[in-house]
């Protein structure tokens, strides 16, 4: 653990801590081994199979939720130690903010989401609390991977109010209006600007995003000129690549400039004070919020619904569609440890169980099982 830990800054002695009890580690601090629960989980694996933006068979070369979240911890920690916070949770909440992602991304997220109307919906961020919660199945002693509260308050990141209020301790802050610790809130951010980022690669890379709109975007055109002027004769690739660095540079160190003045004049002496705050710390400034915000905006109208994506959605929806009406008529047809919980419950445990199952699915899974149905 860093010595140099700011005041507000989470700290494993002044934590919350685990639900269960259990013996400290001889070589690891708290939030380090939550780190490494998250890594040795099974819904971490997976995540290598899951869609980011791009279906995994698209190509090689996309971010796929693991590399999106490597990448998300990776922005988290150096903004983490550039503020003196907690850099093992920071790298905990980052790696862990997906874990119950569905398959075929956001697609996959509102067709469950639609399915589940009747039975108390699906979010994916309340998915990723009950995968480490419950659902990761690890331990002789309890259900989930019993983590530290700080990890799991960085985890739910969003949660409507009627979850808030069935989830206890993690929920309260959703129904009081409070913020979480400072760590948490840069996972947030730091989950934003990665994929931002990657998503301008991966656009472009595809060919659905052009050089031409780019530069109408100010956060890109500024860093074009730069690299343009400098290296006029640069390969697109390569410009490419010159131009997000610098993006993801500017940003993030915007990020640890305006987030370093708002906690001076916050002046917090605890996470309890961070928590207690109206508004969240961890901020960019205001100019550079519109230009990420701006970015946001375009890559949502040219490459998230772009009509190649779209058409993948569709598919996407009657994929999904089709196995939670096949797995809610017949939960035999999921494998046992499903099953069984499954046929004991009523309509509604059962709608959640089968949403567990097909939200754990990497996407190659869901197209086999998929396909198994029409067999
Ligand atoms: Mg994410």
């Amino acid at each position: 653990m860093a010595v140099s830990l700011a005041p507000y800054a989470a700290n494993e002695s002044r934590s919350r801590g685990r639900k269960y009890d259990e013996p400290t580690s001889t070589y690891r601090g708290e939030y380090q081994r939550d780190r490494d629960r998250i890594i040795h989980s099974t819904a971490f694996r997976r995540l290598v199979y899951k869609t980011q933006v791009f279906v995994n068979h698209e190509g090689d070369l996309y971010r796929t939720r693991l590399t999106h979240s490597l990448e998300v911890s990776q922005i988290g920690r150096t903004v983490a130690v550039a503020l003196n916070l907690n850099e093992p949770l920071t790298e905990a909440i980052c790696l862990a903010h997906d874990l119950g992602h569905t398959p075929f991304g956001h697609a996959g997220q509102d067709t469950l989401n639609a399915c589940m109307r009747d039975y108390g919906g699906f979010e994916h961020n309340l998915q990723s609390l009950r995968v480490v919660d419950v659902l990761e199945a690890k331990y002789a002693d309890f259900a989930g991977l019993n983590l530290m509260f700080e990890t799991r308050e960085g985890i739910l990141k969003h949660c409507s109010a009627r979850n808030a209020r069935e989830l206890g301790d993690v929920g309260l802050r959703f129904l009081e209006r409070k913020q979480p610790g400072l760590e948490a809130q840069i996972a947030n951010i730091a989950d934003a600007i990665a994929y931002n980022n990657h998503d301008v690669d991966d656009g472009f890379r595809a060919g659905l995003l052009s050089l031409e709109q780019l530069r109408e975007q100010p956060l890109f055109a500024t860093r074009f000129d730069e690299v343009h002027e400098r290296y006029p004769d640069l390969e697109d690739r390569r410009l490419i690549y010159e131009i997000i660095r610098r993006m993801i540079g500017a940003v993030v160190s915007d990020l640890i400039e305006e987030t370093r003045r708002r906690i001076d004049a916050a002046a917090p002496n605890s996470i309890d004070d961070v928590r207690e705050s109206e508004k969240p710390m961890v901020s960019m400034s205001d100019a550079m919020y519109a230009q990420h915000v701006s970015l946001k905006q375009f890559l949502h109208k040219h490459l998230y619904s772009h009509e190649q994506k779209l058409a993948m959605t569709r598919k996407v929806q009657a994929m999904v569609q089709g196995l939670f009406s096949a797995y809610m008529g017949d939960v035999n047809r999921m494998p046992d440890q499903f099953a069984v919980v499954a046929s004991r419950a009523d309509e509604f445990g059962r709608a959640r169980v089968v949403t567990d199952f097909i939200a754990g699915m990497t996407d190659r899974y869901a197209i086999a099982a998929h396909e198994s149905l029409t067999a």
